[in-house]
């Protein structure tokens, strides 16, 4: 039986309900009196639902789905403007007791080294990537009880918060481990992590099973209502993802927006993030044998679908996708991108990219300078903010102020200010000369004029070489 408000995986993602969207969007698809009025309802940015996103997935008719495709980018423009938010992973362990079959750290692959960092080498992966210019990491561990326990993710978070490097600073870790307990949800909010991310990878009950044969990752149920427990726990934000490949794009799209709305039904807040990984190649990996691929144009279709239905939920992309591709997925709607990426562990401290411990292979190899330089190129501003939950922006307050457009006066200011640091402190000389044009020019931007002269003023103190503003 359906219900959004249960605290049951198998009640808010419940699986008729997910077939009965399916069979609802192709009788459906071709009906365009009814797309036009869910397209009139998502102009209102108040999203949709899960069944009208559903038809606008499931619709083919092109130019429909060009007015789909115009309304996420504007939409995409009037929430967060031209911005794009950096991040970078740091993989810390791979030592795993799962059997994920679609991940080369699954515990029967032994052809991998396995590797863990201890707190020096982490100190050296964080010193790494602070001298590329970054702030905001994501943390990933495999599931190990006995190798990677909450403890050691915790003195991890520690150890990365504690390190300033010159000018450098890591001011916000989001954190991508497994499902766990209340009790260490509470531990890792008050280690003042930023988002909770956990991938559902496929919300389907039977292909789930089969994709995580054995480990505590096998249990659906623990794993689907892992954000609930996160919540308990005193978690604000957090970010969902499915892993598309694994089963029918349509069923896991229609079951992912059943979460958010779950989310949003029990704890008043949908989730911070989704993120729209795809599966692929990596050690004993061959995306090939998953028959549930998508093509590019689908990918997109997907994330412009995602932006209309959910206008507040910040959408992330990595670089598991190519330059191209994700120039083109970022104006219909991604707001956070990684940059500079080794998805190895202890990858950022080696000369060379290393691949005998990658997750899974990088398509999009460029580094952190480059993809800043090419975002700035193409008429965006990359951005190194990490403002909102420093400042206790965070869960429902985050979400008002989104609605309520008011974090717009935030969000671009404090884009220019993060941008000039990173110009100052790290770009190459090119970045630096387009970047310094690009903040001129977007400070002509800022209406509020009181916002205006203190982001003024900020922009000349850090020229002076102080740091850290934030509105
Ligand atoms: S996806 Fe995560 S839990 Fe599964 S094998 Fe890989 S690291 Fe382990
Ligand atoms: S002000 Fe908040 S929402 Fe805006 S970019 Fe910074 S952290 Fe994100």
């Amino acid at each position: 039986m359906y219900d959004p408000k249960s605290l049951k995986a198998e009640e808010f993602i419940c699986d008729k309900e997910v077939q009965d969207t399916i069979s609802y969007a192709e009788e459906n698809k071709e009906n365009i009196a009814l797309i036009d009025e869910i397209i009139e309802k998502a102009k209102k940015r108040k999203g949709l639902t899960h069944r009208e996103a559903s038809v606008l997935l499931a619709c083919e008719i092109p130019e429909k789905i060009e007015q789909i495709y115009d309304l996420a980018e504007q939409i995409k423009k009037d929430f967060y403007g031209n911005r794009i938010v950096m991040f970078a992973p740091l993989y810390l362990s791979n030592y795993c007791v799962n059997k994920c079959v679609y991940c080369p750290y699954h515990m029967q692959n032994k052809t991998i080294p396995r590797k863990k960092l201890t707190q020096e080498e982490v100190k050296q992966e964080v010193i790494a990537l602070q001298d590329m210019g970054h702030k905001r990491l994501a943390i990933e561990a495999g599931e190990d009880p006995v190798n990677n326990p909450i403890e050691y993710i915790l003195d991890c978070i520690h150890t990365i918060y504690s390190i300033k490097h010159k000018n450098g600073a890591i001011r916000r870790v989001n954190v991508n481990i497994a499902a766990t307990t209340v009790e260490n949800y509470r531990k890792l909010s008050e280690a003042g992590i930023g988002t909770y991310i956990l991938f559902q990878e496929t919300y389907h009950k039977e292909t789930y099973e089969k994709l995580h044969p054995a480990g505590p990752k096998h249990n659906y149920a623990y794993h689907t209502e892992a954000m609930d427990r996160a919540m308990e726990g005193g978690i604000d934000d957090v970010g969902l993802g499915v892993l598309f490949g694994l089963d029918l794009y349509k069923y896991e799209f229609a079951a992912l927006l059943m979460h958010a709305e779950h989310l949003e039904a029990v704890h008043g807040v949908g989730p911070h993030t989704i993120s729209v990984p795809r599966v692929k190649k990596a050690d004993d990996i061959d995306p090939s044998k998953f028959d549930n691929g998508i093509s590019d144009d689908i990918f997109c279709k997907i994330a412009a679908c995602i932006r209309v239905a959910v206008p507040y939920t910040g959408m992330i992309i990595s670089t598991r996708e190519s330059a191209d591709l994700r120039e083109n997925i970022i104006r219909l709607g991604v707001s956070q991108i990684s940059g500079g990426s080794r998805t190895s562990v202890g990858g950022y401290q080696e000369e060379e990219r290393p691949h005998d411990t990658e997750q899974f292979d990088v398509s999009d190899q460029r580094t952190l300078d480059e993809v800043v330089n090419w975002l700035m190129t193409a008429g965006y501003i990359p951005s190194f903010c990490t403002a909102c939950y420093r400042e206790g922006r965070t869960g429902d307050r985050f979400m008002s102020l989104c609605k309520s457009g008011q974090i717009l006066n935030c969000c671009h200011p404090n884009a220019l200010m993060t941008l000039k640091e990173y110009l100052m402190d790290y770009a190459s000389e090119d970045t630096r000369r387009k970047g310094e044009i690009l903040i001129e020019k977007e400070m002509e931007k800022i209406t509020n004029p009181k916002v205006k002269e203190i982001a003024s003023q900020r922009l000349q103190l850090i020229e002076q070489g102080i740091r850290d503003f934030r509105f």
